[in-house]
């Protein structure tokens, strides 16, 4: 998938980042209003605080749609992407990752209860407008060389297949998540970056400022299904929560699990470091939900 290229913050300078980490600040204190137009016509009332993760029907964001109730979990699709289904035979509720790049407008899902009809269920985007950075460097640290190109063709080919993971849900999911790492969290997540005037793909995670070394802890319990060294993510390791809900770390000094692992929430799986296409030390964390990298901010406390 494209946005995988630019995950990184690769080319940024000291300078650049600084920037970044300011208009994060203000991002943050946008959030509680984005949250209450995200929330659309239907709900008047703000989300509920406690409810993981925070809805916001945007490009980049969840939408939480309820299915109503039914003695099995039904099934739900985006397209044919299965969906992450959440609740209990009183209210069951579909998770849907909404990619970056989706156009705002109506969207739907399609729900297959066990032994019922087939529904469609009809919700809309709002559009979001994410800032954008514009920047000029020197054209050979924008254009790869062909083994460099070869190289990332053959990762983003592997990695699809470690995106299509798709397993059953633990039954007692919370999905409030554990921040992996201490240190200042940007909000540049959805951040378009124009090169020399060629666009990039959106910033699709978030940022966290920490150290060479600092521990990288398990946000979920999860099942580790990737571990790597990426041209432009560096090392790297993908965690597998169930229901299509993945993460991923990356620019890592030091990996601490092997595919297959079983980490508990707060389990150490890797060392923060600036491997990949950096210029200093951070961890790079992705949430991804049906195939959608969504912001990583809507997971946790604020
Ligand atoms: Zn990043």
């Amino acid at each position: 998938m494209h946005h995988i290229r630019t995950v990184s913050s690769n080319l940024l300078t000291p300078a650049m980042n600084r920037r970044c980490a300011l208009l994060g600040t203000l991002g943050l204190l946008a959030l509680p209003a984005t949250h209450v137009a995200a929330a659309g016509p239907a709900k008047s009332k703000r989300p509920h605080p406690d409810v993981w993760p925070h809805a916001s029907q945007v490009p980049g964001g969840v939408a939480r749609l309820s299915l109503g109730p039914s003695a099995r979990r039904p099934a739900a699709f985006a397209g044919d992407l299965p969906l992450l289904v959440l609740g209990d035979a009183i209210e069951w509720t579909a998770l849907v990752g909404i990619p970056l790049a989706a156009v705002p407008g109506d969207a739907s899902i399609v729900v297959r209860p066990e032994g019922g009809n087939e529904r469609q269920i009809n919700y809309a985007v709002s559009p979001k407008q994410y800032r954008e950075q514009r920047l000029t460097v020197p054209p050979r640290t924008v254009d790869l060389s062909p083994e460099d190109e070869a190289r990332y063709e053959r990762e983003r080919a592997h990695l699809a297949t470690v995106m299509a993971t798709f397993t059953d849900l633990r039954p007692d999911a919370s999905l409030q998540m554990r921040v992996p790492a201490p240190g200042r969290r940007s909000s540049s997540f959805g951040l378009r970056r124009v090169f020399n005037g060629q666009s990039r793909n959106p910033h699709s995670g978030m940022d966290i400022a920490a150290g060479t070394g600092t521990p990288v802890l398990a946000p979920l319990p999860g099942r580790v299904i990737d571990t790597g060294d990426y041209f432009f993510n560096g090392g790297t390791v993908w965690l597998d929560h169930g229901g299509g809900l993945l993460t991923m770390y990356c620019h890592l000094s030091r990996i601490d699990v092997k595919v297959g692992d079983v980490l508990k929430t707060g389990e150490q799986l890797a060392a923060v470091g600036a491997t990949g296409r950096v210029t200093g030390p951070h961890l790079h964390w992705s949430v991804m939900l049906n195939r959608a990298m969504v912001d990583p901010a809507l997971f946790i406390r604020a």
